[in-house]
């Protein structure tokens, strides 16, 4: 992932300055994401907005990306053995601490915050099952590594080709 572009100055201990340039539309929905907040935000600041909108847009994106729900169990049974229940999904988020679990080696352990996938250790094609003990956090180059080391990189080459088909 590329570095953060927006300039981002370090000020005090847990203080950052923060400078970025926006278009008009960004700037009309932080006057009226302010305006909303109203009572919540009297003095009119722009880092509570800020604050606000990220925590509701993280909560969204790991909802739709880890199906996160506040109501654990109610997810239907898989119709194909390449579903992840959510119930799985969940759980082995939780344990591998939303991080990738890959491990190099020499011992070191990659910790990739973005572009996480789930990874089926037994290879689902060689009858792994979407369980959390077989099922863990990885990002999307160390899942492609891990496909190749389990297949070869010849086979992979090959599905690819065939999907481009
Ligand atoms: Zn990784």
């Amino acid at each position: 992932m590329e570095p953060l572009r927006p300039r981002v100055t370090p000020l005090a201990p847990e203080r950052f300055g923060l400078q970025v340039t926006i278009d008009q539309e960004t700037h009309e929905l932080l006057q009226r994401a302010r305006d909303l907040l109203g009572h919540q935000n009297p003095t009119g600041e722009i880092a509570p907005v800020i604050k606000r909108a990220l925590e509701l847009l993280v909560a969204r994106l790991e909802k739709e990306k880890f199906a996160t729900t506040k109501h654990p169990g109610t997810s239907r049974p898989s119709a194909s053995a390449r579903h992840i229940p959510a119930a799985v999904k969940r759980a082995v988020r939780e344990r591998d601490g939303d991080r990738c679990t890959f491990v190099s080696d020499s011992g070191m352990r990659c910790g990739a915050r973005n572009r996480l996938e789930f990874h089926h250790l037994e290879p689902v094609a060689r009858g792994g099952q979407a369980t959390t003990e077989n099922v863990r956090l990885v990002c999307r180059a160390h899942n492609q590594h891990e496909a190749e080391r389990a297949f070869g990189a010849g086979f992979m080459e090959r599905k690819r080709e065939e999907a481009r088909m």
